[in-house]
């Protein structure tokens, strides 16, 4: 009888590149595991039978399952328990953010010492994969002969065509942009996610057998009544665009600019296209403001492209800033300044130009209506700060777009209004992704993306009744289960302490 039992050797932290060589470029900060390395760590989970790391995480992906495989060395086996529900399985290894309530912040290892690396491990199979040892794409079930529209191939759109194929559905996806991965695309700085791992599985998804309409606007240049003229049921997955708009004085100033707008110059066209033909000059003093990771990407991106010294205004504590405290941590390596407590309170020019911040120290006061510590002006604290570019990374909303357009209802924070089914106020027309929810993350939009999908091929179908989850509607969960059985077959199991 074979035994397993966990390894105790670890954990087996995975390397970093060093930052003062990292900051000078834009290659990948995150080292990947050797074969020997991710089999120990793999081997260090405890094949839970109750595992609430699957449940954790939004696409369910089968953890367990992965662990297990590549503890024994099986790539393939792993390979296949990812992909059965996660199809951008190098691009979510790389940018989840694990331990913020996702699969690592769940996994019961974590209470004794440190949590598995699930990403670590997850992100050696894809390469795995990618890098030579190609394998088959899950099998479709025949054609239905039912048409499917989408608008939008970011993280949502893709997840929802991959599974809408799989059960034999045409699919079409409309996209504005001449890359897929919306906003992973132009947003997620390449240090974090090559760009070739996305193009490699956004591709993969395609090559199932979707058709894709590139620098296509719906709403625009094709409306959603003509589109539904030729589908069966049209899936709206436009994800983020509508910026805040603030008012401080000087924000028109040339040198004042929209973060996720810098970002999309950056990135949009591909990097080295824009490093070729150096589109900004954002000269050697540049201030960020936000405190969310957009504001840790515009604050890493301006200090590759500039070498210059970076520094994110944040009107909060450090304590209360929503970014990840990893990616603060790089930034921090890297050499970019902190400077808490400090909101601008005016942008101050000369001929037009940016010249400099007036900086407003803040202090922290009684909660908010949403529970958190209200910033507050301490009366008569200002500096005058230097400056030669200001990135304001303050926060988006739902693209706006679409929905005016075409005169869908809105929902709460002007995001598209959907019922439990995904079904938008137009017949035929569902939505999902961070277009109804606000700006979340590649995982949950996916995961979102792939509930829409089941709703809508449950329509096409007439099982609209069902009111089970996409885990328990699809093979998910009789796969995952399955899988578990492979492994206790002939094997005894060590279980966590309860
Ligand atoms: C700077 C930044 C960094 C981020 N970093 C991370 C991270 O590290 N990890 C993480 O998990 N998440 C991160 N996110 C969040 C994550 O990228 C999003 O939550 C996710 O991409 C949302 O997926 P989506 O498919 O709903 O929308 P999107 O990814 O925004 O995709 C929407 C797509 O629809 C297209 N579109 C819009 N309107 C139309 C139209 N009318 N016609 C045709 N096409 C249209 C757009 O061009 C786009 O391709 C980040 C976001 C930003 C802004
Ligand atoms: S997809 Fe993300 S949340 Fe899910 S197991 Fe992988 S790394 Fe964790």
């Amino acid at each position: 009888m074979v035994v397993i039992k966990p390894n105790r050797v670890g954990p087996f932290p995975f390397p970093k590149s060093d930052p003062e060589e990292r900051k000078n470029d834009f290659s990948e900060v995150e080292q990947p595991y050797t074969k020997e390395e991710v089999m120990l760590e793999a081997d260090r989970c405890l094949r839970c039978g109750t595992p609430v790391c699957i449940d954790a995480c939004p696409v369910q992906l089968d953890v367990r399952g992965m662990m297990d495989a590549v503890a024994n060395g099986d790539f393939r086996r792993a390979y296949h328990r990812i992909r059965e529900t996660n199809p951008l399985l190098g691009v979510t290894a790389r940018c989840c953010p694990q331990l913020q309530g996702l699969c690592e912040d769940a996994c019961v290892v974590r209470w004794g010492g440190q949590p598995l690396s699930i990403g670590m491990v997850q992100r050696f199979v894809a390469d795995w994969e990618q890098t030579g040892s190609r394998q088959p794409d899950p099998g479709s079930e025949p054609l239905t002969g039912k048409r499917v529209a989408i608008v939008g191939a970011g993280p949502a759109g893709l997840a929802a065509a991959e599974l809408l194929l799989r059960y034999g559905h045409s699919v079409t996806i409309y996209e504005e942009a001449q890359n897929l991965g919306g906003t992973a695309w132009y947003g997620i700085p390449d240090y974090h996610l090559p760009k070739d791992v996305l193009t490699y599985e956004a591709e993969r998804i395609v090559a199932q057998g979707a058709k894709v309409v590139k620098g296509v606007k719906v709403g625009r240049d094709i409306s959603i009544t003509s589109l539904l003229s030729e589908s069966d049921a049209i899936l709206v997955a436009t994800g983020s665009r509508d910026v805040k708009k603030l008012d401080t004085p000087g924000s028109d100033l040339d040198g004042v600019l929209d973060g996720y707008e810098f970002l999309r110059e950056v990135y949009g066209g591909g990097l080295e296209s824009y490093i070729r033909e150096k589109h900004r000059n954002l000269g050697k003093e540049i201030l960020v403001v936000g405190g969310g990771d957009t504001a840790l990407d515009c604050a890493r991106t301006a200090l590759r492209l500039t070498r210059g010294h970076v520094s994110i205004l944040y009107r909060r504590d450090e304590k209360e800033m929503p970014a990840d405290p990893i990616m603060v941590k790089e930034a921090q390596e890297e050499g970019v300044e902190f400077k808490f407590l400090s909101d601008p309170s005016e942008y101050q020019g000369l001929e037009g130009k940016l010249v400099g911040a007036m900086v407003q120290s803040m202090r922290l006061g009684a909660p908010d209506s949403t529970g958190r510590k209200r910033p507050e002006p301490v009366p008569g604290e200002t500096a005058i700060v230097k400056c030669d570019s200001v990135l304001l990374a303050v926060g988006r909303g739902p693209d706006s777009f679409l929905e005016k357009k075409e005169g869908l209802r809105s929902g709460p924070r002007g995001a598209i209004a959907i019922d439990a089914r995904y079904m938008t106020s137009m017949a035929k027309v569902f939505a999902t992704g961070d277009a109804t929810t606000g700006e979340t993350l590649v995982v949950k939009a996916m995961g979102h993306g792939r509930e829409a999908a089941q709703m809508i091929h449950e329509y096409l179908v007439g099982l609209e009744d069902r009111h089970v989850s996409l885990y328990e509607q699809y093979y998910t969960k009789r796969a995952t289960e399955d899988s578990y059985q492979d492994m206790l077959s002939g094997r005894e199991v060590e279980q966590p302490p309860d």
